[in-house]
């Protein structure tokens, strides 16, 4: 139940207050249906209603940490909250996507739990409870929740990120509060860094929050600017997801992370992004082999990333995919965040018409891959390289065709559909 791009810029257009929609015009069928099952659920109305999209990270592989920039775009596949407040201070929460495990917490204004096992789901939204608070802002009384979409989670989209995002729109609408987009997206990594127990950066939710249809998003993750970039005419994504994922993964990510601070120590710098690439040909004997690897990644993807933006402020979708194949050659060989399975898609995906780039996206060490194509890619090029990966590589490859959606946006349900 994709969003219908044209219908979420209809919402957009209403400018930043809270939208309401002329009863004729109508939601969105997802909006529809989300407020439907929220009825059957808790058999009452809701008060608030947000959508929020997933990403794609388009170019900028472990740049965000580092101060560098990244690209993201927002997809056309997301997630619905709808809540409704309870004077009895009790939350009850129901999710159609985690095999209906409902979670009730009986005091929410008191020092929030972390949920575990089947219910940990739930951390995502009472985390977001948890950073109002840490922000200032007020959180809920009590309501009841309800989470819906289309987004796969867990397959590297950010279902995470529009959770977060859709919770804490509705949860600013119910308690009548406002606060600016970039305190939005703060909110949710506040949620995913603090209570889920997630070390991510802005991207997900800055990309989710600042997303538009036809665009993707600039992060400056230093100065926490979001700027949007007009998409090449024509160009389209395809994310392949292996369902793979290094056993340690979350070893892996700390210990590139360490390596970067060092090498960023050693050349006397506070982070890698105030390195230049003349500076470190000038300066890398000070670094081991590995922190050198490290630091030529980073330092020449900040140069892509740069060169990816005026790619596209030139509309030139050749050089946006040569770039991408770039990055992902840099991610293999120097930052070594690449799998067996995500460099045979990306040489696979190089050789088919109508790809114009190919590149890991996310973390690495298993995830996805994203293709940036023309419309002459066609379905069944992607259904051949799903057959090929598994009898290859003997496993399931999950493909899923995107395109540029709208960011995040509350919708007023007192306007009826
Ligand atoms: P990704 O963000 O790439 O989808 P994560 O592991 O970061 O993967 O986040 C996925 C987790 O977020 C899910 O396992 C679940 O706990 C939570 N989540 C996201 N969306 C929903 C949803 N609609 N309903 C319930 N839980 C959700
Ligand atoms: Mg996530």
């Amino acid at each position: 139940m994709g969003i219908g791009t044209h219908t979420l810029m209809q919402i957009q257009s209403r400018g930043k207050s809270v939208p309401s929609l002329p009863a004729s015009r109508g939601w969105p069928a997802e909006a529809v249906a989300v407020v439907a099952r929220f009825r059957v659920a808790f058999r009452r109305e809701p008060d608030a209603l947000a959508y929020a999209p997933g990403r794609i990270e388009l170019i900028g592989n472990h740049t965000d940490y580092n101060g560098g920039p990244v690209i993201g775009v927002a997809i056309d596949r997301g997630t619905w909250v709808a809540v409704a407040a309870r004077e009895d201070g009790r939350a009850c929460l129901s999710s159609t996507q985690t095999g209906a495990v409902a979670v009730e917490v009986p005091a929410i204004g008191a020092k929030l739990r972390r949920q575990t096992g089947g219910r940990a789901w739930a951390n995502y939204p009472l985390g977001v409870v948890d950073a109002l608070e840490a922000f200032d802002l007020r959180g809920p009384p009590g309501f009841d929740y309800l989470v819906t979409g289309d987004l796969p989670l867990g397959s590297g989209l950010s279902s995470s990120a529009a959770i977060e995002v859709a919770s804490a729109l509705c949860f600013l609408q119910l308690t009548r509060q406002r606060c600016s987009r970039v305190r939005l997206a703060q909110l949710g990594q506040r949620a995913e860094n603090h209570f889920v127990g997630v070390p991510c950066g802005i991207l997900d939710q800055g990309v989710s929050v600042f997303g538009r249809a036809g665009h993707a998003v600039w992060i400056d993750c230093t100065r926490l600017k979001f700027q949007p970039l007009r998409l090449p005419a024509g160009v389209q994504f395809r994310v392949f997801n292996t369902h793979t994922r290094h056993a340690l993964v979350d070893g892996l990510y700390a210990q590139r992370h360490r390596e970067c601070r060092q090498a960023a120590e050693r050349l006397g710098v506070r982070v890698l992004a105030d390195v230049t690439p003349a500076a470190l040909d000038r300066h890398e004997h000070r670094l081991t082999a590995v922190q050198r690897a490290r630091a030529r990644h980073v330092v020449s993807e900040i140069a892509r990333v740069q060169a990816a933006a005026k790619a596209m402020r030139a509309g030139d979708a050749r050089s946006l995919g040569r770039l991408l194949l770039q990055s992902h050659a840099s991610s293999r060989d120097l930052f070594e965040n690449s799998t067996a399975e995500l460099d045979f898609l990306v040489e696979k995906l190089t050789a088919l018409p109508g790809v114009l780039g190919a590149r890991l996206t996310g973390g690495g060490f298993g995830g996805a891959v994203m293709a940036l194509t023309d419309s002459s890619f066609s379905p069944d090029a992607a259904a051949r390289l799903q057959r090929e990966y598994a009898a290859r590589l003997g496993g399931r490859l999950e493909s899923m065709a995107l395109a540029a959606g709208g960011g995040a946006t509350p919708v007023n349900p007192g306007a009826k559909a």
